[in-house]
């Protein structure tokens, strides 16, 4: 990515440039974040990023950070200053949560979400809400309530899913840094198809406190950037133990950042890297394999030793995500009952019941009914064992797949998508082809482990950007942010 001098336009810099500068008062929070927002209301209207946008909220943060430094104080985080966009999936009590749903339209939260407060008190200016599909089930987007985000690489073309609207903003310099969530993907590949980056981090080590549940067994909130250094900052800002999430876990945060650094000096020698075969395929489109053939020959030229690995199990990720993850939805998703939230659809005449029945009717899409109806058979008694229990188990083969390859290697590497972005439209009406395109980031998920895309150029077949994937064990996230910023180092600025 360009770099660009002080004098010149802030939303071309990347985040750790942008936080020195704020640090060192070059620049001021303030300016910094009315450019972010001035570029938004520019190009926004062209992709479609946010649901919602919160300029004064956003510059009274960003004047805090500057009279702080005004003052000669300590900068409140390593990214103070610095603004970033926000997923509509974390609850915040100054703007809209919807999840990109018709039954959320205009719901505010009491209260915030843990990941929020920790962007607060690390005095990063909140710039708005991303869109997203509807509760995060999607790959493209699409199944937001509130219309497409475009791809700013061709915008006839889908920005990834769940995460589109995060990703576009990144790629298309309206915020330097953003938050997604990734249940089976949906960081990485709307990092992969907008060039840009995204991790996901270990399960249970970023709060999902406020973070609404999709699927609360693989929901994971994560940081996005354009460079790997960046991710790792916010990745650090965002990490740690919350005792308001019970599946949080009371480990020191992993250090990433000195990782992302130690890599970008571009020596991998003694690490051992494991493609996966099942995760190369002939199936996958011609462009990303060589793509992703040539990365790997990049690691090799770092010092990295690279050998073939077999995870054999991986082969039923996708089933046997698409029977958990419906499954926990059809709980999850019963919370929205017309009493508590949002939408209500009422008559005056109507029973409760009937009222619930309407309320859903109209405010879940059709995405979402899908996967509810799904887990609710997955779930019901006759079927709980073939289903939902045959999916439990190939869970943990695919666990036991991944630990046996970490014996052998350090991170294992893949695409990150088949694809690279389709035409908007184009899966639309058929729900397998577009649960496809998730085939290489489930198993990370599933086992609770951590994984990041990282740009790896442009598709020989059709100029479109393609993420390399690189997944490590729980509580060894270091791991991606040091192969991946040498890597990032070696290949360079991508240049459409
Ligand atoms: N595309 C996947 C799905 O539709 C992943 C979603 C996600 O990670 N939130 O379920």
């Amino acid at each position: 990515m360009s770099t660009d001098t002080v004098n010149g336009d802030p939303t071309r810099l990347d985040a750790a440039t942008l936080a020195a500068r704020i640090h060192a008062g070059e620049l001021s929070s303030v300016d910094v974040t009315r450019a972010h927002l001035d570029r938004i209301a520019e190009v926004d209207t062209e992709y479609h990023a946010f649901l919602h946008v919160a300029s004064e909220q956003a510059l009274a943060a960003a004047e805090a950070v500057d009279r702080a430094v005004a003052a000669g104080e300590k900068p409140a985080s390593p990214l103070a200053g610095v603004p970033i966009a926000l997923k509509d999936v974390f609850t915040t009590v100054d703007m809209p949560t919807t999840c990109a749903s018709k039954i959320l339209e205009g719901w505010v939260s009491p209260y915030d979400a843990t990941l929020t407060t920790r962007l607060r008190e690390a005095g990063i200016p909140i710039l708005g809400k991303t869109n997203m599909d509807e509760f995060a089930m999607g790959s493209s987007t699409e199944n937001s309530a509130y219309g497409p985000t475009r791809n700013p690489w061709d915008t006839s073309r889908i920005p990834g899913g769940s995460g589109g609207g995060s990703a576009a903003a990144l790629a298309s310099y309206q915020a330097p840094l953003a938050i997604g969530t990734d249940t089976g993907g949906s960081i990485r590949q709307p990092a992969a198809v907008t060039a840009t980056v995204g991790t996901k981090p270990t399960y249970g080590t970023v709060s999902r406190f406020g973070l609404v549940a999709c699927a609360s067994s693989l929901d994971q909130g994560g940081p996005c950037g354009r460079t790997v250094l960046d991710t790792a900052l916010l990745h650090e800002v965002i990490a740690g133990y919350d005792p308001r999430d019970s599946t949080s876990v009371d480990t020191p945060v992993r250090p990433v950042v000195e990782a992302a650094r130690q890599g970008a000096a571009g020596d991998l020698s003694g690490v051992k890297v494991g493609v996966v075969k099942e995760l190369h395929s002939d199936s996958y489109q011609p462009g990303v394999l060589s793509s992703f053939d040539a990365a790997v020959e990049t690691l090799t030229k770092l010092g990295a030793e690279v050998v073939e690995v077999s995870c054999p199990h991986f082969e039923y990720a996708l089933a046997s995500y698409y029977l958990i993850l419906p499954s926990e939805v059809s709980s999850n998703l019963a919370r929205f009952d017309a009493m508590r939230y949002g939408l209500r659809v009422d008559d005056g005449t109507m029973s409760a019941e009937q009222v619930m029945a309407a309320t859903r009717a109209a405010g879940f899409g059709k995405e979402v009914k899908r996967r509810i109806m799904i887990g609710t058979y997955a779930l019901s008694s006759g079927y709980y064992d073939a289903y939902y229990g045959q999916a439990l188990k190939v869970r943990t083969l695919i666990a036991q797949d991944f630990d046996k390859a970490y014996e052998q290697v350090d991170v294992l590497v893949s695409p990150t998508s088949p694809f690279t972005p389709w035409k908007l439209g184009e899966k639309v009406d058929d729900p397998l082809a577009m649960y496809l395109s998730d085939l290489c980031t489930l198993p990370t998920n599933l086992a609770g482990h951590c994984a990041m895309s990282v740009p790896s150029g442009l598709s020989a077949d059709d100029g479109l950007p393609v993420g390399l994937q690189i997944m490590a064990p729980a509580h060894a996230d270091e791991r991606l942010y040091r192969v991946g910023a040498a890597y990032e180092a070696a290949r360079g600025p991508i240049v459409a």
